[in-house]
């Protein structure tokens, strides 16, 4: 029998330093004897940004700064961990493959969606292969597997460009014969978060953020015992920690509710992480990399309706839009016309209110 695969997703932040490899470096060993462990890593702290500026920087015809940032980023951390030249040029080339792309966005005065997706992948490809690295130096040996081999996203025509290669879903299901083929007999992977494949074969990418629900999906996949969230917080706070410090942590907590708090803001999670691990029935853990002793947060099927107020989050950049008529009233099939036009044009509403001559959604 096999030892079960168990999934480790390690935020910006989580990877952006020697003393936070060696944490992960760590917990894979620790779980070793009992467990295989697959990686799921973001690219380095502010890399995903600074590619979202280059691009801009690309499209305005400028030489792209953000680039040079990123470079120097990347060149530091492989100091700080003492990674040799030939070690270090796998990362060289995934950026030098970036700068020929945002090349190519200054020239053509245009950066299309598809194109975009795979100058972002390079965030992501980057911190998997310094990564990679990393691990080695800390006599880890990981293997290196490429995520659009085994996360495909769902193929819909008629979406705009933009959902299909920036904000792509893919559909959660348990099929570990392909990932223990990547995974060649590997007792740890090392992946890249983020990224997928479209149904063409292009780059797409989950959506800002999107590194956790990589990991949920990794976990459906290979039917994983247990998806462990690596971040800079200890856990789920009854709001955000860092804009209110008095906030408290919540040990327990079940899919639905955990669900809520990600889609209305609670940023620690991503909101289309939930809904594999739901399906799937495996545990989600929440811990913190600086402070690796604490138990952090668990989030499982057993722990459903809390009969109290679990938490308060907050969301910036939200429109409302409030649609008043008297012609409302006993008009049958009214509320799908309404919304009819947002789903036209691509648009999820989140909230919705309503009375008898008004109907409110955010
Ligand atoms: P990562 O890069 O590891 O994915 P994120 O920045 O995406 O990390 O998520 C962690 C951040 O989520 C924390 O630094 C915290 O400020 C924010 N956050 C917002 N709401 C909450 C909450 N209710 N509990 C914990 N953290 C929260
Ligand atoms: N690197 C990506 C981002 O910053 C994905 C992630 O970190 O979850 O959006
Ligand atoms: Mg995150």
């Amino acid at each position: 029998m096999q030892r079960p695969w168990i999934v480790l997703k390690f935020g910006g932040t989580s990877v952006a330093s020697a003393e936070r490899w060696a944490v992960i470096a760590a917990r894979a060993r620790e779980l070793l004897p009992s467990s295989r462990v697959w990686i799921v890593a973001s690219a380095l702290a502010g890399v995903s940004d600074k590619l979202e500026q280059a691009v801009r920087e690309a499209l305005a015809g400028r030489a792209p700064e953000a680039l040079a940032w990123i470079v120097e980023r990347h060149r530091a951390l492989a100091g700080e961990l003492g990674v040799d030249r030939a070690r270090y040029e796998p990362v060289a080339e995934v950026l030098a493959d970036v700068e020929r792309r945002l090349e190519g966005v200054r020239l053509a005065e245009e950066a299309p969606p598809r194109l975009v997706a795979r100058i972002m992948a390079a965030g992501e490809l980057a911190s998997t292969r310094l990564g990679l690295a990393a691990l080695a130096g800390q006599g880890v040996a990981a293997r290196w597997v490429d995520a659009r081999e085994l996360l495909a996203s769902e193929s819909h025509p008629g979406d705009p460009a933009e959902s299909r290669f920036l904000s792509a879903r893919v559909a959660p299901r348990h099929d570990p014969a392909p990932a223990e083929v990547v995974a060649g007999g590997a007792d740890i992977v090392l992946t890249q978060g983020f990224i997928a494949r479209t149904p063409g074969g292009d780059t797409c990418l989950l959506g800002r953020g999107g590194s956790d629900t990589s990991a949920t999906l990794f976990a459906a996949l290979l039917g994983a015992a247990e998806v462990e969230i690596w971040t800079d917080v200890p856990g789920m706070f009854t709001t955000d920690p860092r804009a209110v410090p008095s906030a408290r942590l919540i040990r327990r907590l079940g899919y639905r509710e955990a669900q809520e708090l990600a889609a209305s803001g609670a940023k620690v999670l991503h909101p289309g992480c939930l809904a594999s691990v739901a399906w799937a029935g495996i545990p989600l853990g929440i811990r913190c990399t600086p402070h690796p002793e604490l138990e952090g947060t668990r989030i499982e099927a057993a722990i459903e309706d809390h009969p109290v107020v679990t938490a308060v989050t907050c969301r910036k950049s939200v429109a409302l839009v409030t649609i008043s008529t008297v012609a409302m009233w006993e008009a049958p099939g009214f509320l799908a016309r309404a919304f009819a036009p947002f789903a036209e044009q691509g648009i999820s509403i989140d909230l919705v209110a309503t009375s008898e001559s008004a109907v409110s959604v955010t």
